[in-house]
């Protein structure tokens, strides 16, 4: 875990949900490849040329310099309109088939609850989001969930964190984003004022009362 900043006054944590809420390396790796592998049929390609392509976009920015960003925002670059990149994740990522009720999590939401508003911000679709809450059984911890089909850009863009702040009716500087890719995450949170954790999974958000809570 590392605390990249925190407000003087807190008042709600902005949630990441996959490898936040949850770690789960085999569900994280069937994200991707069923995403490569509509990709394939998209472009007339095999899995493995797609999974090269899309390897070779992620290098391509590493040359240039530039930060890490979502799988949906290296999808628009083969051409993929974000209401197809919306709908392929709707057709195969079911979170019931994958995650299960985490008790411990409930209880560290419970207590953050009693002190923050707590909202989700997830770069797959809204529907797969509030899947994810309730087969992990903390959804009623939760104000809402904002996801891909919410404002059609994905987490590094400025507009989900800024769609987020707006829904709550708070400054970003009274909110703190917490997720387990800084790039994604946390880089764009902290230029609009934001507070950023980062976490290495499920087992560093069961210690956030512990270091939020006073
Ligand atoms: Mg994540």
């Amino acid at each position: 875990m590392k605390v990249f900043g925190l407000p003087g006054e807190i008042r709600a944590l902005v949630f990441d949900m996959d490898g936040t809420l949850y770690t789960h390396h085999g569900y994280a790796r069937f994200q991707e490849s069923s995403q490569v592998a509509r990709l394939a049929q998209a472009l007339g390609a095999s899995e493995s040329e797609a999974k090269t392509a899309l390897d070779r976009a992620r290098e391509a920015r590493r040359a240039q310099g530039l930060p890490r960003t979502s799988m949906a925002n290296l999808f628009l670059g083969f051409g993929i309109d974000m209401a197809t990149i919306v709908r392929w994740r709707e057709e195969k990522i079911v979170p019931g088939d994958w995650l299960v009720t985490d008790q411990r999590l409930d209880a560290a939401l419970a207590l953050l609850q009693k002190r923050f508003r707590l909202a989700l911000l997830t770069n797959n679709p809204r529907k797969v989001g509030e899947a994810s809450l309730a087969a992990l059984g903390v959804a009623g911890r939760f104000e809402f969930v904002v996801g891909l089909d919410d404002n059609w850009a994905s987490k590094p863009a400025r507009e989900p964190f800024l769609e987020v702040c707006a829904r709550l009716g708070l400054e970003p500087s009274f909110c703190v984003s917490i997720g387990d890719r800084e790039d994604v995450d946390l880089a764009t949170a902290l230029t609009l004022g934001m507070g950023a954790i980062l976490v290495d999974g499920v087992e560093d958000v069961y210690g956030l009362p512990g270091i939020l809570i006073s």
